[in-house]
């Protein structure tokens, strides 16, 4: 990748982002829609943040995201507006199963009623809890403080349920156990369901009347591939497509290997100071950084009312994740498994030691050369936190061996291996500070740090992953919005300056123009 640099240090810019993160990356290209002059300032020499992927011997291999669901509006919009609609892939079909590792097995994850009767993964008593939830109507309390996860779902499916299948789910998509997160912080769609419908169930049919209402009323099928509500999507080569997208897009504007190591106001705004001392004026600022990044940036500048303690306490998870391109393994057919949290805690030497493991060579074509599989596992970091290298390989290679020896034990027609696995490509990536913990309360006080921002500090933007979800959905969507806001606050900019186009977007005024 070309290393870029845009800086022009004497020029006025309507709107700098610091971080070239999805978020970054979206909003900028937003901004740029709207005919604001930008500015990208990343601290490394590569855009996209978490989100990259690499090659390894013909296996490509995500450095963070994986898979969107089929469903991500912004993900597609985002694609069709970067030109690459045609590079969005949908999941193979075998991706809808997926597996929980319990008891020493893997078992597949029931996908239809009468899947969840015949499961093995819970009791008769947890399967009628389950069944009995739309009898129970659900009637919050508005003043009681925001229960966790795992509070909410227990008074709806029970315990043992949501131990079990929350529990697992919890940590494939936070990498956070059931009770660390706030039900309505975290999973904000789902509690309004249940809100709005009166429980899980009624509020999932209702949800998917509205969704089959809101197709036959769509005057065009969304960009990319036909997909059902149950697939995923991606992109030939990765979701390194989709940010190198923004790159291009962005071209001219994106300064690389450019960390921000102080906000201020200035004349006319905000300024960027960088570690040379350079300072680089705009009239508003986005901030796409993760929360440890943003805390002291804000604190420098902020007065002392405006209460940042959401930012300084903010939890992250730290995980791990091993890549292994693999030779000699028959991976089951699916998705992957999770490991319920209570699995893990019985210490039974069987149950793989991962939060969970991706087949990512059965969810999307394209991923490993013929013949060969590719699987993506995570770790928590403190589990692995002494192994190092080749160490870290063995350990995933070891827990995979695991999981195929409790897929057989679940499915005693599974082909015999033939020996051990081979691995023939490996990357090992750690992350800390990258998946805030969303937990009871985090949805108020972000409402709150930003009120405060917008009164105390105008023209300053909180875009971190900290507000309005994790998911590369949520973070095109909330990259969109900040432009939006941003944009309606410097229209009078924008106003003297844009010009339509004949498909009726504006085009950016030339750098340097002074207005
Ligand atoms: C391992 C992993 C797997 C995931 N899997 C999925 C998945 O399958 N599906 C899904 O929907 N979501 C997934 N996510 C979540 C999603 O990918 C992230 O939430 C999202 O990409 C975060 O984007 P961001 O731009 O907000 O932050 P980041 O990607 O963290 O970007 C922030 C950027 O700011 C830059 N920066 C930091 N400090 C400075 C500074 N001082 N000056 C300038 N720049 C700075 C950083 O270098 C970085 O480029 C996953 C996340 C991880 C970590």
């Amino acid at each position: 990748m070309p290393e870029e640099n845009a800086i022009d240090s004497g020029s006025m810019n309507d709107v700098i982002v610091v971080g070239a993160g999805l978020t970054g990356l979206a909003c900028a290209h937003e901004l740029q829609a709207r005919g604001l002059r930008v500015l990208v300032l990343e601290a490394r020499r590569r855009v996209g943040g978490v989100v990259g992927t690499g090659d390894r011997n013909g296996f490509l291999f995500e450095s963070g995201p994986n898979t969107v669901p089929a469903g991500a509006r912004h993900v597609r919009e985002a694609a069709e507006k970067l030109g690459l609609s045609d590079k969005l892939i949908a999941s193979n079909a075998e991706a809808k199963r997926r597996y929980l590792f319990k008891d020493g097995g893997l078992h597949a994850l029931p996908d239809s009623p009468l899947a969840l009767l015949r499961t093995p993964l819970l009791s008769a008593r947890a399967k009628l809890r389950i069944l009995s939830e739309p009898l129970r109507r659900f009637r919050p309390d508005p003043r009681a403080p925001e229960p966790t996860f795992e509070a909410f779902l227990t008074e709806r499916i029970g315990r043992e349920a949501t131990r079990t299948l929350a529990g697992a789910f919890v940590r494939g998509v936070y990498a956070a156990e059931v009770d660390e997160l706030g039900a309505r912080s975290a999973f904000p769609r789902m509690h309004a369901m249940c809100s709005e419908s009166g429980g899980l169930v009624r509020g999932m049919i209702a949800r998917g009347r509205q969704a089959r209402r809101a197709r036959r009323l769509a005057a065009a099928p969304p960009p990319g591939p036909r997909t059902s509500a149950t697939d995923l999507i991606s992109f030939q080569g990765g979701f390194e497509t989709l940010v190198d997208g923004y790159r291009r897009a962005l071209e001219g504007s994106l300064s690389m290997a450019t960390p921000v190591v102080e906000i201020d106001r200035g004349p006319g705004g905000w300024r960027a100071i960088l570690e040379s001392g350079e300072s680089l004026s705009c009239r508003d600022l986005v901030l796409a950084t993760p929360a440890p990044v943003a805390y002291p940036l804000v604190a420098l500048c902020a007065p002392e009312r405006l209460n940042l303690d959401a930012l300084l306490h903010l939890e992250h998870a730290a995980v791990t994740a091993v890549h292994l391109g693999l030779e000699n393994v028959d991976l089951p057919p699916g998705f992957g498994f999770l490991v319920p949290p209570d699995e893990q805690a019985r210490r039974d030497p069987r149950t793989p030691g991962v939060l969970g493991t991706l087949f990512t060579s059965r969810i999307f074509d394209g991923r490993a050369p013929f013949g060969t599989s590719a699987i993506t596992s995570m770790f928590r970091g403190g589990d692995v936190a002494d192994l190092v290298g080749d160490g870290l390989v063995d350990r995933a290679l070891i827990e995979l061996e695991r999981a195929l020896a409790g897929y057989r034990a679940t499915h005693p027609h599974a082909p015999a291996p033939t020996g051990a696995p081979r691995v023939v490509a490996s990357l090992v990536q750690r992350w800390t500070n990258v998946i805030p913990r969303y937990a009871p309360g985090h949805d108020r006080r972000m409402e709150q740090l930003l009120a405060g921002c917008e009164r105390h500090l105008p023209g300053l933007h909180l875009a971190g992953s900290y507000v309005g979800g994790v998911s590369v959905d949520d973070r095109i969507r909330v990259g969109i919005d900040v432009a939006a806001t941003a944009a309606g606050r410097l229209s009078h900019v924008t106003g003297r300056r844009q010009e339509p186009t004949t498909d009726g977007a504006t085009q950016p005024a030339p750098r340097g123009e002074v207005s």
